[in-house]
């Protein structure tokens, strides 16, 4: 059976946390391809809280070249109004009707699952693995839901937001094409 990963994630910038939480969750739950998808507008956000969705959709977009396990979608951004995961999901699982679909995001957002809309269904629909950095042990977590410890999370975008803001390096913290593009777009620095 085919099995497709969905990469839930504002990305606001995308940068290695995510690339190595994307390729360790391919690796580990042996999945074809993992498709990228920048929140439209995610649910607990306001609209001056985060980037226009074609800069983040831009940067994912750049980040996720090298790898040809990795894709992208708008379709969240497409949809136009807020990101609600059941959504996706339901869309993807027409796309894939034969696939497993395993929704990848960070822990912090996954804890806050049962507040979600339609959270029964969504569970109903695909796994989740939900991605932290190690030290951060969840328990009690649901059937289908997974956990993985990723290292390279200790880079987070609100850091690289708020080094920016200072003034201070992001290097190797992203791929150079996305800070060039932070850089030419002038994005985080106010
Ligand atoms: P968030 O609350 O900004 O992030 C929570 C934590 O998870 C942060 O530390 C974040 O780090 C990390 N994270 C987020 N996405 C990740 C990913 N794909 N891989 C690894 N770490 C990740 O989360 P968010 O980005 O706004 O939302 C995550 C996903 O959940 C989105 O697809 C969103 O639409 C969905 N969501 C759905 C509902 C709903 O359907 N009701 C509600 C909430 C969220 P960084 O800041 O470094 O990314």
């Amino acid at each position: 059976m085919e099995r497709v990963g969905i990469m839930g994630g504002t990305f606001d910038p995308v940068h290695y946390g995510h690339l190595v939480t994307a390729e360790e969750a391919r690796c580990e739950f042996r999945l074809e391809k993992v498709i990228f998808v920048p929140a439209g507008q995610p649910p607990h956000k306001t609209t001056s809280q985060i980037s226009d969705p074609k800069h983040r959709y831009a940067m994912t977009r750049m980040a996720i070249t090298t790898n040809p396990y990795f894709q992208i979608s708008s379709l969240e951004m497409e949809r136009g109004g807020i990101s609600y995961a059941i959504d996706t999901i339901r869309q993807v699982t027409g796309l894939y009707p034969s696939a497993k679909i395993y929704f990848i995001t960070g822990a912090d957002a996954v804890l806050e699952i049962l507040n979600w809309k339609n959270v029964e269904e969504l569970l109903s629909l695909c796994y989740f693995i939900a991605a932290t950095r190690p030290g951060y042990r969840l328990e009690g977590l649901k059937e289908n839901i997974f956990y993985m410890e990723v290292p390279a999370l200790a880079i987070s975008s609100s850091e690289i937001r708020r080094r920016v803001r200072e003034g201070k390096p992001i290097k190797y913290l992203l791929p150079e094409a996305v800070e060039d593009y932070i850089n030419k777009h002038g994005l985080y620095r106010h």
